[in-house]
């Protein structure tokens, strides 16, 4: 026997765990797509996600996941041969500079060792050195899903004005959208994007763009993007259809329309604090457990910490035993390493979106168990840590 039959926790980095009436919304037959209630519904969607993402200019939705935002937003501001100034501080933040690269693009990259953002100073002095601004985009990932790491955005604007640079500023918020605290045109972001898996509480397949006027004006010289990934149509769309370039994800915006609703509910200011306190949490139970032992966090500077996901060393083969364990005996599943070298002695938790503090308590209790079950070595005292962070304020 185990003691995992019941309801499982999905503890991963996305996608993240599905509230009942998101799912609830999705249980309907399918919609009329060229006019009528979809129409309507479709247009409350788009004032809810640009509130979430803080800003006031534009936003186009995709059917696509991640990946998808990856090149939407690329295609949308580039010339073919354009250079673009990656900053990375994870596996992810290496994927979008690959795809850019893929797409034509000349690509630098500014790399951190993982356990922090890439200093902005090294980002002022990177474009300092560009005379002639041919730089057109900086590209970073505002959390990094594989290290946990938060960039900031803002300190990253201040480096590029400090400097004088018109580059555009990208950010990959496909991670923290709706997790941490993300506020595009005060923090100077010119293009966010963000998928609808992670945060947002909704099945993979949604993919979101937003755009300022400045990066509208570089869509102007962009020579790469094909029809399909066009964001004019999709923003400014004079027929249905071509807010998705075809048919409409019919049911997936359903099932947004809920997690906004549920969102919109809470308030986008409790959604945050909530996202802080639940990582203090585990944050506070980490560090006991790492007061002997080898357990760490994998960001060791607070402020730099996602509150979507956090990145765990262990030993190998003492990380991959107690994922294993927690899912078949706890019915919690935790994230694998990735990106990490070796990846043998990571795992994550993801702590995104509809997550509450028995959850939180619940995958660190069956943490603390493996630990005990599995003998590896480890401080006393994590759950209980967490408890007091959580009855605290
Ligand atoms: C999840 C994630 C991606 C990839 O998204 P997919 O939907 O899996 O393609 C990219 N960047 C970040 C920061 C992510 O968290």
């Amino acid at each position: 026997m185990t003691l995992s039959h019941g309801r499982p926790y999905l503890a991963i980095p996305g996608p993240s765990v599905m509230p009942d009436r998101v799912i609830a919304a999705m249980q309907r037959p399918a919609p009329n797509i060229y006019t009528g209630a979809l129409h309507e519904m479709t247009a409350t969607l788009l004032p809810d996600l640009k509130r979430i993402a803080g800003t006031a200019h534009h936003a186009a939705i995709y059917i696509a996941n991640g990946h998808g935002m990856w090149e939407a937003a690329l295609l949308n501001v580039l010339a073919r041969g354009d250079r673009v100034l990656a900053l990375v501080s994870g596996h992810f933040g290496q994927g979008w500079a690959a795809t850019a690269r893929a797409l034509g693009a000349q690509v630098e990259v500014i790399e951190s060792d993982g356990t922090g953002p890439v200093d902005p100073a090294r980002l002022e002095a990177y474009l300092r050195a560009d005379r002639g601004h041919d730089i057109r985009a900086v590209i970073a990932c505002h959390v990094d899903t594989a290290t946990g790491v938060r960039t900031d955005m803002a300190a990253c604007r201040a480096a590029m004005d400090a400097a004088g640079h018109p580059a555009l500023l990208m950010a990959d918020c496909i991670a923290s959208l709706g997790c941490d605290r993300f506020e595009m045109d005060a923090w100077g972001v010119d293009v966010a994007i963000t998928a609808s898996q992670k945060g947002l509480m909704t099945p993979p397949g949604l993919g979101f763009v937003f755009f300022n006027d400045r990066a509208a004006a570089a869509r102007d010289r962009a020579d790469m993007v094909t029809p399909y990934w066009d964001w004019r149509p999709r923003a400014a769309p004079e027929l249905y259809y071509q807010y998705f370039a075809g048919t409409a994800p019919t049911h997936h915006l359903y099932a947004l329309r809920a997690a906004l609703d549920l969102i919109g509910e809470e308030g986008i200011e409790a959604v945050w604090t909530r996202h802080a306190r639940l990582a203090d949490a585990i944050w506070a139970a980490v560090e006991s457990w790492g007061r002997a032992g080898e357990m760490r966090l994998g960001v060791g500077d607070r402020s730099a910490r996602s509150h979507a996901v956090t990145s765990i060393s262990l030993t190998a083969p003492d990380a991959d035993r107690l994922r294993a364990w927690c899912e078949t005996e706890m019915g919690v599943t935790l994230g694998i390493g990735l990106g990490r070298v070796p990846p043998e002695g990571w795992f994550r938790i993801g702590h995104m979106g509809h997550v509450n503090a028995h959850m939180v308590l619940g995958a660190l209790g069956a943490i603390e168990a493996g630990l005990c079950a599995l003998r590896i070595p480890h401080g006393a005292g994590g759950v209980a840590a967490a408890a007091q962070r959580l009855a605290a304020a």
